[in-house]
């Protein structure tokens, strides 16, 4: 179930204080990523919570959207699509600028990878004020993807998020949330 999955994933993420900058408790699933079992309960408690939502696709945000979206879209059988950083697709472009708490940032995708209509689940690890969720959902529109769901490991219930992909037309879903 997973509330199993979720038991099994919560003690492996390690907490991080004051990084990158004072006040940020950094969730670091690096030590997930190495436990064999905790990488392998943090794939089907994304395909559980996946299960409900069909998709054609799955898009995943560098980088550690990379990571879970992949492994999810083996774990489902679809394809993966990945929403770049600036300058890494070797092929024409669109790009979805945003803002970060300091300074921007910006998403590049290879739109004819997105077929017209096709139903795409937005993946990422960690969900906090929704920014980079937000420009990912318009970015894939743009390509003519209808996007209605997000995925992530880890939501920051405090921050606004959730909120901000709802006003975007986008439902949220996490294995855990940390207060
Ligand atoms: P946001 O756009 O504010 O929702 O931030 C989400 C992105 O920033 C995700 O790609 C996360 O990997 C990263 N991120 C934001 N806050 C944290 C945090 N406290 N710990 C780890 N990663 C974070």
């Amino acid at each position: 179930a997973a509330t199993s999955a979720a038991d099994a994933v919560r003690p492996l993420i390690r907490t991080i204080p004051d990084f990158p900058k004072p006040g940020i408790q950094f969730r670091d699933i690096t030590t997930l990523l190495a436990d064999a079992y905790g990488l392998r309960a943090a794939t089907h408690g994304l395909a559980e919570l996946a299960a409900c939502h069909p998709c054609d696709v799955i898009a995943g945000i560098e980088a550690r959207g990379f990571i879970f979206g992949s492994a999810l879209a083996v774990e489902v059988g679809c394809g993966f699509v990945p929403l770049r950083k600036p300058g890494k697709l070797p092929v024409d472009t669109i790009g979805e600028d945003y803002q970060l708490e300091y300074g921007e940032a910006r998403l590049e995708l290879d739109p004819t990878l997105i077929v017209d209509g096709a139903r795409v689940l937005l993946v990422d690890d960690l969900l906090a004020t929704g920014g980079t969720a937000v420009a990912g959902a318009r970015l894939l529109r743009r390509a003519g993807a209808v996007v209605e769901q997000a995925l992530f490991v880890i939501d920051l219930p405090d921050l606004p998020g959730r909120g901000a992909l709802s006003a975007e037309g986008v439902e949220a879903h996490a294995l855990i949330a940390f207060e």
